[in-house]
């Protein structure tokens, strides 16, 4: 029988579903939680909260790197190496540029070939939800629903662009940078405060010809962590060579995972971090859900074009005026 359209979720067969590790019950229950609809978004919270306690379990890594350093040919040769040892893996990603563009490159099925194929994987475009935060939000929320269907690794791509690797970086328990050799890579890196991110830094396409220049940059990068703040007293970032097309380096790659994982263990630190990001995660949805609702006022979208104007004109500060919009709350 066909379900009407404007039918409410049925959550208890959908959480039946998903813990049963159906692929498309996942994929249905991420769509809930992408889904504009009020009745939805109540309803995936519902959901979310009831599938608590079966999420957490899995090891959370986020993967970042410019575009053509090899992220989905790494995602794809990590991910069949992980299937390979019994794992069930979950690509995710973080593109905030597909609010924009309304198509994420990231976590593109057809980027991942094996994994695609694999029914031990589950592959998920980033959502495209305006704000960073909202994209971020909606990741996270995937990710535990993945984590509820089974999965016990979840990678989270993005890409090298503005704040959104910090937006992974705080949903993850791992965060791995991808760099190639040479090409001035490695001193962006260090620019843009992604070293001081990353809990390794691997570098790519260590084959053929490249192999000596991936070990320079190797190098290179070892020392210029060496005069950075660690991120961690516990852990002194890693930098690997490696190669997503060959295959060599990738289970060296997820050793220092495994090593990271315990070392975080024995300090406590991972129980911590995680701690510290969900109280975190917290505020941003209600940094998110009060400015939805500021937004939504009739009597804000009344007065928001003058104030706008006026602070653009430089007649009003843009203190006052956010003031004046906060007490509008009220
Ligand atoms: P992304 O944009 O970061 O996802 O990068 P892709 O995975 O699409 O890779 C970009 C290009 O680099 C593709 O042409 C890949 O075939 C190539 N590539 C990826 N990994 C390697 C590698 O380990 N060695 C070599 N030689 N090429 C690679």
């Amino acid at each position: 029988m066909p379900v009407p359209r404007n039918a409410a979720p049925d959550i208890d067969a959908l959480k039946r579903d998903l813990l049963a590790g159906h692929r498309a019950a996942l994929a249905r229950a991420i769509t809930l939680i992408e889904s504009r609809r009020s009745d939805h978004q109540a309803a995936a919270r519902e959901l979310v909260q009831t599938l608590l306690p079966n999420t957490g379990k899995a090891i959370r890594i986020g993967i970042t790197g410019s575009p053509g350093v090899g992220k989905s040919t790494t995602i794809d040769a990590l991910g069949m190496f992980l299937i390979g040892g019994g794992h069930k893996v979950a690509v995710l990603a973080v593109d905030p540029s597909s609010a924009r563009t309304g198509g994420s490159i990231l976590g593109d099925k057809t980027r991942m070939a094996q994994l695609a194929a694999s029914e031990h994987a589950y592959i998920r475009p980033s959502p495209s939800s305006g704000t960073l935060g909202g994209v971020a939000a909606k990741t996270r929320e995937a990710m535990l629903l993945c984590e509820a269907a089974g999965f016990d690794v979840v990678l989270v791509e993005t890409v090298g662009i503005g704040q959104s690797e910090t937006a992974v970086s705080d949903m993850t328990d791992f965060f791995l940078a991808l760099m190639l050799p040479g090409a001035g890579d490695e001193l962006q890196g260090i620019k843009k405060g992604l070293v001081e991110l990353a809990d390794m830094i691997a570098i790519n396409k260590a084959d053929g010809d490249n192999i000596k220049r991936a070990n320079h940059a190797a190098a290179d990068y070892r020392s210029a962590l060496h005069i950075l703040k660690p991120r961690s007293e516990h852990w002194h970032p890693p930098v690997l060579t490696y190669s997503a097309m060959t295959g060599k380096g990738i289970p060296e790659l997820w050793q220092k995972v495994l090593d990271h994982r315990t070392a975080m263990n024995a300090s406590g630190e991972f129980a911590s971090r995680r701690r510290e990001q969900q109280v975190k995660w917290m505020w941003s949805m209600l940094e998110q859900r009060l400015l939805a609702r500021l937004r939504a006022e009739p009597s804000v979208r009344a007065r928001v074009k003058k104030l706008e104007a006026e602070v653009a004109d430089g007649r009003l500060t843009p203190a006052v005026a956010a003031e004046r919009l906060a007490d509008m709350l009220r």
